[in-house]
């Protein structure tokens, strides 16, 4: 079997089909959609029966199985899923008047964050661009009238970087006319910071890209992320500093995830300042969601306002993100762990903090 809907492009659709129309057909027929189809119609309009029926033997649509639905008080509401056998997670987090998806990017990760939830599930398995813009479906075609869905951030389980070709196609298809028709700047892939594909993405896409910097020295960096002995905070700020020359209307973004006495310190407040001055990025502080066995914890809320504050007011655009933010980064592999029964993770607790 080919590759699955809704992971081709408009040009690949249009090859299979012999027709740039009936490609087009094709997107409008999944914005018609109200939930994801368990396999592909019998007749598609605009198409020929002839033409559909041999697209019908060659490719197929993927499927998603809801395993669990936590919805907070705040309407946020997190997917366990089963794609294939593997188990992702994906979060819709209204706003007014629109919804972010946060969708995975990998089952899993290879990466070692000591504070991200992902990392105790080991590596599964790449997902395929297909999984990937069939998370957004799945979790637009439930939006709230009054907030559909307009934003996507590759923030679920996974380093994008390490998935590239597929993050790529995803972001490729999720930004398709006339569907889903989101703008470069509505989807944002984040990254731990794996530099080699980072420089290609930036290449490559006019996508959003956030970096997550967590830190403001190499040490400390290496402490809670590993990686940084491989890609330490210099290089990956100077390669950002690099695209914002050639590409300077990308939105950029650091995240910033604030641990008690680690990395939340006035100094590094100033450091955190010094380190993007001349870069146009916009600062999101995170406040740690923490589980069991990290040995990090989250600061107090005054603590994490005079951070804010003191970064603020030297002129660095910074938002704190809570407690929504915080239900994002929950995302993390949360839910799969509680599913899982590890680390004494009951479901939806990390909804509840
Ligand atoms: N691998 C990518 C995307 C997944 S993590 C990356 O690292 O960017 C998405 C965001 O959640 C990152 O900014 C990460 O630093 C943050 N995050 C991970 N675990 C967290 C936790 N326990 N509390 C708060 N933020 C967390």
């Amino acid at each position: 079997m080919n590759r699955a809907l809704p992971g081709l492009t408009l040009d690949e659709l249009s090859t299979a089909l012999s027709s740039r129309q009936r490609g087009l057909e094709v997107l409008k027929w999944l914005g018609s959609l109200s939930a994801l189809p368990k396999e592909l119609p019998e007749l598609l309009p605009g198409v020929s029966h002839r033409v559909w029926s041999a697209f019908r033997q060659q490719h197929g649509v993927t499927q998603l199985q809801v395993t669990e639905r936590s919805i907070s008080e705040d309407g946020t509401t997190k997917y366990a899923l089963q794609v294939d056998g593997a188990n992702i997670e994906t979060v819709r987090i209204p706003a007014k008047g629109r919804s972010t998806i946060c969708i995975s990017s990998q089952a899993g990760c290879t990466r070692k964050c000591v504070f991200c939830a992902t990392k105790e599930l080991g590596f599964i398995r790449q997902l395929k661009a297909e999984e990937m813009v069939a998370q957004y479906l799945l979790a637009r075609f439930e939006a709230p009238l009054d907030a559909p869905a307009r934003n996507v951030v590759f923030m679920g389980m996974g380093e994008p970087m390490d998935n590239l070709d597929e993050v790529l196609r995803a972001v490729e298809v999720l930004t398709q006319s006339p569907f889903p028709q989101l703008r470069q700047q509505s989807v944002t892939v984040s990254t731990s910071g794996v530099l080699p594909g980072m420089v290609r993405f930036l290449k490559e896409s006019k996508a959003s890209l956030a970096l997550s910097l967590n830190a403001t020295t190499d040490e400390v960096r290496a402490r809670v992320m590993p990686q940084n002995k491989t890609w330490p905070i210099a290089a990956l700020l100077g390669a950002l500093r690099d695209a914002a020359v050639v590409d300077p209307d990308r939105d950029t973004f650091v995240e910033y995830v604030l641990f008690k006495d680690v990395n939340d310190t006035d100094a590094d407040a100033d450091r955190l300042v010094e380190l993007l001055r001349d870069l146009p990025a916009r600062v999101n502080l995170i406040p740690y969601n923490p589980f069991p066995g990290t040995g990090l914890e989250t600061p107090s809320l005054e603590r994490v306002k005079a951070f804010h504050e003191r970064v603020a007011s030297q002129g660095q655009l910074c938002l704190v993100r809570m407690p929504r933010g915080r239900e994002i980064a929950a995302a993390c592999g949360q839910l799969v762990l509680a599913q899982e029964g590890q680390r004494g993770f009951v479901p939806g607790e990390a909804l509840q903090r």
